[in-house]
């Protein structure tokens, strides 16, 4: 037994099986249900039997009709920044998603999609469909999309309002992948062959967790407790396509306040959200702030695409690398942080 585990157990009340049986029914799962699980699974307590009995309890709630899905993500890497030591492989590579998708990865009849950065692993009767095409030649959040289609429900556990795997497929529907930052990494094809992944990084998530009162409001989704830990639970249709008009109707409410994000900074000069923003900090009001923060966004994107989607000079290469480091240092000046709250 880890430490972790060893330190739960000590200062929390023990979670059974049977509990966490109880606590999902208590939340509206049940038997047949199609469901996307994101958790923070020390939240819930020390639990008897680890990530296996917690699979075992779902399992048991949604029964052999019903199905299981959980992200098993990977890391991607800003293009100019593609490591060549590191090359995903469906079967071997961890996921940095935490140990029970990882321990689902090992279940008998669990299968992981092929996708090089958003894979995600399914256990049930819609396994097959839900995997099936997501690889790299589909869209990132392919199976929440299917997972919408057959009335799909979501559950997040002790992870606050960020609704983790739904919140990008949201802004995808609402068109906010705007910014050209390419992302990718090296990885094994079904053939065996290694290949050069890359799509569109996804835009900032700090700010989205705003949206879930106003779900909340319009009975999108419950809210329980499995375990210690808090839980939300809801359509994934509803919630995404809720999530998605309201970020389409005003984009502004995707935008974090901080000057440093190039995301948000870019995101609002390209779509020209300034005069819709309620309540503007300096960088967002002043022109020459703006300005700037433009010409550092562009330079940034250079230096991280390798000047690949900008048509630049050449020489303006070096300029990039040298701003990339001199930016990072000055984010860090006190007097720069203070620009958060103007
Ligand atoms: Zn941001």
């Amino acid at each position: 037994m880890n430490e972790t585990a060893n330190l739960l157990k000590s200062v929390c009340q023990s979670v059974s099986k049977e509990r966490l049986v109880n606590d999902f029914k208590r939340l509206g799962l049940k038997i047949g249900d199609h469901i996307a699980v994101s958790l923070s699974f020390k939240s819930i307590g020390y639990v008897e039997g680890g990530a296996e009995a917690f699979l075992d309890a779902l399992l048991e709630v949604v029964g052999p009709k019903g199905t299981i899905m959980m992200n098993t993500y990977t890391f991607s890497f800003y293009l100019c920044k593609i490591p060549n030591d590191y090359i995903f492989e469906i079967e071997k590579t961890m996921p940095y998603t935490g140990l029970v998708p990882y321990t689902l990865t090992n279940r008998e009849g669990s299968i992981r999609s092929r996708h090089p950065t958003n894979s995600v692993v399914c256990i049930g009767q819609m396994a097959r469909y839900l995997t099936d095409g997501h690889d790299e030649n589909s869209q990132p959040f392919l199976p929440y999309e299917k997972l919408a289609k057959i009335n799909g429900k979501y559950l997040a556990i002790g992870i606050g309002n960020r609704l983790v795997g739904l919140r990008h497929e949201a802004q995808r529907k609402a068109g906010l992948f705007v910014v050209p930052i390419i992302q990718g990494v090296k990885f094994r094809d079904s053939k065996g062959k290694i290949k050069l992944f890359v799509r569109l990084g996804t835009p900032c998530v700090k700010n989205l967790p705003v949206l879930v009162p106003r779900l909340e409001c319009l009975g999108a989704l419950k809210r329980g407790n499995i375990g210690m830990a808090s839980a939300i639970f809801g359509s994934v249709d509803k919630l995404v396509n809720l999530m998605a008009s309201m970020l389409k109707d005003d984009p502004t409410l995707n935008l974090c306040d901080d000057w440093f994000c190039y995301k948000c900074r870019e995101l609002e000069r390209r779509l020209d959200l300034y005069n819709r923003i309620v309540s503007p900090k300096l960088f967002q009001r002043n022109r020459f702030l703006r300005t700037v923060l433009s010409w550092r966004n562009n330079l940034f994107l250079l230096e991280m695409n390798c000047g690949d989607t900008l048509n630049v000079p050449n020489w303006l290469m070096p300029i990039s690398r040298i701003f990339g480091v001199f930016q990072r240092f000055i984010a860090k000046m006190p007097i720069f942080r203070g620009l958060h709250y103007i």
